[in-house]
């Protein structure tokens, strides 16, 4: 009897080993994604998030199984800015407010699109703020103060990310031309079309052929609000993604809703409304690629929510909100949602802190070295 048994252990133990070799390596590995789209809604807390929800009715984010919280104070302050959160996401650092990818004693610290391009992935930036402000300027640009925009312009015209989309050409061309924020001669316009295609208008944006690389800045500074600006923030993803999504290797999209931040500063509900609502636009474009493609991570998170916003009256049957507050006109240091689908979304559920992104983002990067 007892023979039998040590039998049946090795029969069932041969029977184990032969499912687990039958299977496939990569299944049994961690699922890592080939792509990263990362969109950042600026200054969009829970609130801002329910908003948007019960003007729209269906949000894009709701396609999303996989949630988690993050925690966002800086290394100097437990409210952090743009800059300081930014920074975590991009590089997995704790760094001070203020600081573009730099740590406390200003050494630079190393990006995920600086790994990306590493692995010969192609890399992309897609705002409505200017191209050189806070957020998209913490994965390409290492300054110390995110005030010095006309430096961040130099550092993104020679960082090699392939998609630059946004506003802000007064920071890339000379002071001798009008509109311009330069103090010097330099024509960083000029210097970047040397090797990419650079546009400045919606007709031009329209008509781009089949490239491979573009900066496109087409308001002299931020874009204008979700209502007004045209190309908007979904058709700049949907031609990042067109353009990036040609590269056999794999890329990193990162793409900011910039302008929710400014209605919380500006204690405008209206104006919260219409940028999330933008923003989930746009979230669609990044999801339906992923759907087609499960080689695809999409993250949506926020750096921080802004003004405290709350939800006093209102309709989900009517879509309507009727009474909202705002504790303040500044960021606040509650934590924001972050929603992940595709490969490693898993490892995104939970109540971390906002470096998680980072830090994963660069892991994905460096134990996925296809070249
Ligand atoms: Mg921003
Ligand atoms: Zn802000």
């Amino acid at each position: 009897m007892k023979y039998m048994i040590n039998n049946w252990k090795l029969i069932s133990g041969l029977f184990l080993l032969l499912l687990i070799s039958s299977f496939p390596a990569s299944a049994l590995e961690k699922a890592v994604p080939k792509n990263i789209i990362l969109l950042i809604g600026d200054g969009m807390g829970i609130a801002q998030i329910t908003a948007g929800k019960i003007v729209k009715k269906h949000l894009n984010l709701e396609e999303f199984k996989q949630l988690g919280l993050l925690m966002t104070h800086s290394g100097n302050a437990l409210v952090t800015d743009s800059a300081a959160s930014g920074t975590a996401m991009a590089t997995g650092y704790k760094t001070d407010n203020k600081a573009i990818s730099v740590s406390h004693d200003d050494e630079p610290l190393k990006t995920v699109i600086e790994y990306a391009q590493e692995v010969n992935k192609v890399t992309g930036l897609v705002v409505t703020s200017s191209i050189t402000h806070a957020t998209p300027a913490v994965f390409a640009a290492h300054v110390k103060s995110r005030k010095n925009q006309t430096l961040i312009a130099e550092q993104l015209s020679k960082s090699g990310v392939d998609v630059l989309l946004g506003g802000g050409w007064g920071y890339f061309v000379p002071n001798t031309t009008k509109g311009s924020f330069r103090n010097d001669h330099k024509n960083l316009l000029v210097e970047l079309a040397e090797h990419t295609i650079v546009i400045q208008t919606e007709k031009e944006f329209n008509e781009l052929g089949d490239v491979d690389s573009v900066v496109g800045l087409f308001a002299r500074k931020a874009l204008p609000g979700a209502d007004q600006r045209s190309p908007g923030l979904s058709e700049m993803t949907q031609k990042a993604i067109q353009i990036l999504s040609k590269n056999q290797k794999g890329f990193f999209l990162m793409v900011e809703g910039s302008q929710i931040d400014w209605a919380g500063h500006d204690n405008d509900a209206d104006g919260i409304i219409r940028e999330m609502i933008d923003f989930d636009n746009a979230i669609g474009i990044a999801l339906d690629f992923a759907k087609n493609n499960n080689e695809t991570l999409v993250l949506v998170t926020a750096d921080h929510e802004t003004g405290g916003f709350a939800i006093h009256d209102g309709s989900v049957t009517k879509q309507q909100i009727t009474e909202t507050q705002f504790t303040q006109s500044d960021h606040t240091a509650e934590m924001v949602p972050v929603f992940a689908y595709g490969p490693g979304a898993s490892d995104f559920t939970g109540i971390g802190d906002n470096t998680k992104i980072g830090k994963l983002l660069i892991h994905y990067l460096q134990i996925h070295p296809l070249k």
